[in-house]
């Protein structure tokens, strides 16, 4: 029932990392995908080297795709009143990019033009929350014309994304998407601390992935969304790109391994194992140094790391199935709880994303899934690590108790001969210190077999748990109790010797003798024999037993119902019904 039971939890954090891959996947196609929300209008010109600030180029083109522009400028323009929206009141919002500059030139139809600009390491006021930064056209008398922005260095034009919008709506816009990215990745932090501490503490490997992937998610959150900008303003542009792009990558690699190291037994091969962790090495491998790429083949480079991605995930989701079908039944009910991420990217790859949370897209989206996934791993790792805390007390209890029964006779619920040798353990070394004597008292039922001859049985046996109900009075702190077998009874005392000691065992054999078996075997008496040993310095007790054994023995012979003593260091004395009598060696 464990096995099946981690297996399934095991399983269940394996389908959150599949949709965690899914997702990424999702987002690396999301980045690498055609995302201008005003291409129709645009037209592009494009300069080989870095003219001037606020020069305007020689002509536009409106067809066909800016190509050469890596090393110099590309200006984009489009036309204000082709949006639907009042060209008296307009804010471009562009999406973060991987560019040196962005000029943005707001021509009004009076012919003037108004500059503004953002530049790597420095979006002055302009950044806003969600990966985006606004340009606000100033309000004049004449309504914008024309909305250019000019890049230089840009990476790709494939990669950006600008939408126009009004200004009350830019305003609405900012806000929301700063509240739901604050939220998310509040969620992110709190998933990721909780599951390194869980990591911790379940001394696992894969939680560690987890946790290195949720707080690559959280850092790519937090750069993405630009409020790391807050902290560290240098960041601003192509450096964040860059970040971002780079843990998207560790991302993913901790994803994977953090899937694989989970179905750690032995359901999972170890060449698939190992091929699924080189495939994830490498998507690291890949997108790092990607990650770094200014010129270039980037839209190459991109393609590549994403089918390398798409491939990462088809290991990941097959050692999955082959783990699920040789495991437990119970993860497919898990991975109802996994629909909804799952869902989030089917959505994305289907529905178009880019206007969706105010221009947050699908990074947003994924933030959110990633959030989602990151509180449901931490309250499944809960929820694995509450059980196994349960499991073990029960297991705790189960030993002690196992242990305790071990040490316990069942008839009379007195301690057995080996929960008695442990009991006494420390009386006898106090009397090897010389602290405080200790003394055996073994008895003997007499004549108990007539008892079960002429009773029976079951009448012997309640003879037997009266008098340990009798001798369990006197168990405390200075003396144990105990049934060695059959019909022998021992008390080891501590702090008594000589007259004190012969006093107890006499009241204990007149104690004994007094208890009314009535109701088992009628009228009559049950009576013992006891033989007493006292410890000396190294007496052990096997020595003691076999000392007491012999004064037992003697008292047996000497006509039972009598305490016999074998002392060393004390003349042997004996008493029957309470008159001391000398004993017989
Ligand atoms: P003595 O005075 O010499 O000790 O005589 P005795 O009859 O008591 O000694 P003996 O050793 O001949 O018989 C002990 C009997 O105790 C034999 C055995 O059947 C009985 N006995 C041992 N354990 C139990 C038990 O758990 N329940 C019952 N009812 N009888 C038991
Ligand atoms: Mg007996
Ligand atoms: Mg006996």
């Amino acid at each position: 029932m464990a096995a099946r039971f981690f297996a399934w939890k095991r399983l269940s954090g394996v389908l959150s990392i599949l949709a965690t891959l899914i997702l990424w996947s999702g987002w690396a196609g999301a980045a690498a995908a055609e995302d201008v929300l005003i291409p129709s209008s645009l037209c592009h010109a494009v300069s080989q080297t870095m003219t001037k600030p606020q020069t305007t180029p020689p002509g536009f083109t409106c067809k066909g795709k800016a190509s050469g522009y890596q090393a110099g400028s590309v200006w984009l323009r489009t036309r204000a009143n082709q949006h639907g929206i009042d060209p008296n009141d307009l804010v471009l919002k562009v999406h973060s990019s991987r560019f040196d500059r962005l000029e943005v030139a707001f021509t009004y139809t009076d012919g003037r033009v108004i500059y503004q600009h953002v530049r790597g390491g420095d979006f002055g006021t302009h950044w806003r929350t969600g990966g985006q930064i606004a340009f606000e056209a100033p309000v004049r008398d004449a309504p914008v014309r024309f909305v250019t922005m000019r890049f230089d260095r840009l990476a790709s034009v494939n990669l950006l994304r600008m939408r126009l919008l009004s200004r009350g709506e830019a305003a609405i816009q900012s806000i929301a998407l700063a509240i739901c990215v604050t939220a998310a990745l509040t969620l992110l932090l709190l998933g990721a601390v909780y599951n390194t501490s869980l990591a911790l503490a379940l001394r696992r490997q894969f939680p560690v992935w987890q946790a290195a992937w949720a707080g690559s998610v959280l850092l790519w959150g937090v750069i993405w969304s630009q409020l790391g900008l807050l902290i560290v303003p240098q960041m601003a542009g192509t450096l964040s790109s860059q970040t971002c792009t780079m843990l998207s990558c560790l991302a993913v690699t901790f994803a994977a391994c953090s899937a694989i190291t989970a179905l750690d037994g032995p359901e999972l091969s170890r060449a698939a194992r190992w091929f699924t962790l080189g495939l994830a090495g490498f998507v690291s491998l890949l997108g790092v140094p990607m990650s770094l790429m200014r010129s270039g083949p980037i839209d190459a480079a991109a393609l590549a790391l994403g089918i390398t991605i798409i491939a990462l995930l088809v290991c990941v989701a097959g050692c999955l199935i082959w783990a699920w079908r040789h495991g437990s039944i119970e993860a497919r009910s898990f991975a109802g709880a996994w629909s909804i991420p799952i869902l989030t990217l089917g959505g994305i790859e289907f529905i178009d994303t880019r206007t969706i949370f105010w221009g947050g897209g699908s990074q947003l989206l994924i933030l959110f899934a990633a959030a989602w996934q990151t509180v449901w791993l931490a309250v499944a790792a809960s929820r694995t690590h509450a059980h196994m805390r349960i499991e073990h007390d029960r297991a705790r209890q189960a030993e002690a108790q196992a242990h305790e029964l071990a040490r316990r006779d069942p008839l009379t619920g007195l301690r057995n001969r080996r929960g008695f040798v442990e009991a006494v353990a420390p009386m006898l070394e106090l009397a090897h210190s010389g602290s405080s004597p200790a003394a055996l008292l073994l008895f003997d039922i007499d004549m108990f077999k007539r008892i079960n001859d002429t009773h029976g049985h079951d009448a012997g046996d309640t003879v037997l748990a009266t008098i340990a109900r009798r001798i369990e009075r006197w168990e405390g702190p200075m003396c144990k109790v105990a049934r060695l077998g059959g019909e022998e009874f021992a008390l080891m005392t501590t702090g008594m010797d000589g007259f004190a000691l012969e006093q107890f065992a006499e009241s204990v054999r007149m104690g004994i003798a007094a208890c009314d078996h009535h109701e088992a075997i009628g009228p009559g008496t049950v009576t013992v024999s006891i033989g007493v040993a006292q410890a000396d310095e190294d007496s052990d007790f096997r020595e003691l037993y076999r000392l007491a054994d012999e004064a037992l023995y003697r008292a047996k012979r000497l006509g039972r119902d009598r305490v016999m003593f074998h002392s060393p260091g004390q003349p042997p004395s004996a008493s029957i019904g309470g008159v001391q009598v000398s004993t017989l060696h």
